[in-house]
């Protein structure tokens, strides 16, 4: 990827003596083998930073962003880099802010339900501090141990539990942000609702660190759900497995989760599930319901009957807290597990409306038998929201070639079928070339028009969402 001809290609030695004068040497860091370590997220693409700053206050943030705007140089937010889109990659260079030392929880508002943040704080943590208030924080991303309120706002991070209680950005209320300029601007609101003008907190969840740097936020929380219950259940195949998703999703019960894993998926975690999962098993869905005790239990039985009813060869309860500690652990493991299949996978994460998704699973079968590639997939079923998985090596050319043809297949298949080419991951700089795909060159047009109001000299981020 070249860097951009405007921006400059090595910070001046009078930037980094700005920098370290206004937020101190400490913060400043220049070293190589720091550098090298915020040179890419989870997609493995890389590209080395020329600076990397770890500010402690919305105030060392502006005054970054005051002279990196006067100095036009390329300025590339960072939570903590576990992006599957690239979207924290200095693909051009430039100063690569990492916002994981304002890690702090400000607040949490019992009576008012919400909580306030500093954006490198890791998305388990706030989870845990509201459970421990009585309350429930409920966006639930596969990373949540380790990735950041910041980058999950940033990127409009989806997650399990989507189906139930939507996604980070139905609990976004209100945002600190620090503009291009350097300028703090705060917008939302901490009151349960407000249509003040332009919806401009919605615009900032999902911008993937290109109109803003987000440097504290107000987020919704809900009371905590009674009781939680978990099952596993396994499929001969797959239709009968996302039959069982419909037939679920229309007996009016509304799981906390369903999570869909194919025979790949289940297999390269094999050893973590706490359940005998059967070597026949093609796919397999863990189903959770939440709610009080009467009620979920009820619904259980009737969820257990319709798996059963739509050929579920094994539906087996996670009897202890421990067990279903131990699904989600397997679950959450997938994605990296693939790693041990090949060395190479371009991890998609489409959605359809959720009825279109046995067609989905069709065309997936037909694009892995054209493009003669192994596919895996698994994810938020309940939501038609999957992780697809073409299994490749990139230092074979011509397969990788075949792998890339395959992609742009499964976004065309995606969006024939009402879809979009994104429910959760982001564009970032993996999914830009298909961007216009999906929204038209018009949309693009007035997306840049907001992009130069808001950044205009371009140092937000560049180089994502479009080439
Ligand atoms: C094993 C695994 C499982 C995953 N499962 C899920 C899942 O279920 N659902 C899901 O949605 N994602 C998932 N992801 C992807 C990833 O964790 C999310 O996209 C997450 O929101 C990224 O957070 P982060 O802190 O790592 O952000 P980063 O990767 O550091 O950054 C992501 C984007 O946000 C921007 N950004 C970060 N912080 C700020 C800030 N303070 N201000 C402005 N911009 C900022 C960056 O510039 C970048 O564009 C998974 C990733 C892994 C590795």
């Amino acid at each position: 990827m070249e860097r951009c001809a405007t921006l400059f290609l090595v910070i001046p030695p009078h930037v980094i003596t700005a920098l370290r004068e206004s937020i101190g040497k400490d913060s400043v860091i220049t070293d190589r083998e720091s550098l090298l370590c915020y040179s890419y997220d989870a997609t493995r693409r890389e590209a080395i930073p020329d600076l990397l700053l770890r500010p402690g206050s919305a105030e060392e943030v502006s005054a970054i962003l005051r002279i990196a705007n006067r100095e036009k140089i390329a300025v590339i937010p960072r939570g903590a880099g576990s992006g599957f889109a690239g979207g924290s990659v200095p693909v051009q260079g430039g100063i690569v802010l990492s916002v994981q030392c304002m890690d702090k929880i400000l607040e949490i508002h019992k009576d008012d339900f919400y909580a306030v943040v500093e954006p490198g704080v890791i998305t388990r943590n706030l989870q845990k501090a509201a459970e421990a208030e009585g309350l429930f924080y409920p966006p639930d991303p596969s990373s949540v141990n380790f990735c950041t309120l910041g980058g999950n706002i940033s990127t409009g991070a989806g997650g399990a539990r989507g189906i139930k209680y939507g996604t980070t950005k139905d609990y976004v209320m209100g945002l600190d942000v620090v503009l291009a300029s350097g300028e703090m601007i705060s917008i939302g609101t901490r009151a349960p609702r407000s249509v003040a003008g332009y919806d401009l907190t919605r615009l900032m969840v999902g911008s993937e660190g290109t109109l803003g740097v987000l440097t504290k936020a107000i987020l919704r929380l809900i009371p905590l759900p009674e009781k939680i219950v978990t099952l596993a259940a396994i499929f001969p195949d797959l239709y009968s497995a996302t039959s069982a998703v419909g037939q679920v999703l229309k007996s009016g019960i509304r799981p906390l989760v369903l999570e869909f894993m194919d025979r790949e998926s289940i297999r390269v975690v094999k050893e973590l599930l706490p359940i005998g999962v059967r070597e026949k098993g093609e796919a397999m869905l863990i189903i959770e319901i939440d709610g009080p005790q009467g009620i979920i239990e009820r619904e259980l039985q009737r969820v257990e009957e319709i798996c059963t009813k739509s050929g579920a060869i094994d539906v087996e309860k996670a009897a202890t807290s421990s067990d279903r500690e131990k699904l989600w652990t397997a679950r959450r493991s997938v994605s990296p597990a693939l790693y041990k299949i090949n060395p190479t996978k371009i991890n998609e994460d489409v959605v359809v409306p959720k009825s279109k998704l046995p067609d989905l699973i069709g065309e997936i079968e037909k694009i892995a038998a054209h493009y003669r590639l192994q596919i895996v997939s698994f994810g938020h079923a309940g939501d038609g929201n999957l992780h697809i998985n073409i299994m490749t090596d990139d230092k074979n050319a011509e397969e990788y070639g075949r792998a890339r043809e395959a992609v742009h297949a499964l976004f065309k298949a995606t969006l024939g079928l009402g879809g979009s080419i994104s429910g959760e991951h982001g564009i970032g700089i993996t999914k830009a070339p298909f961007l216009p795909m999906e929204v038209g060159d018009r949309v693009i047009g007035i997306m840049k028009e907001i992009k130069k109001v808001f950044d205009p000299n371009h140092i937000l981020n560049p180089g994502k969402l479009w080439p």
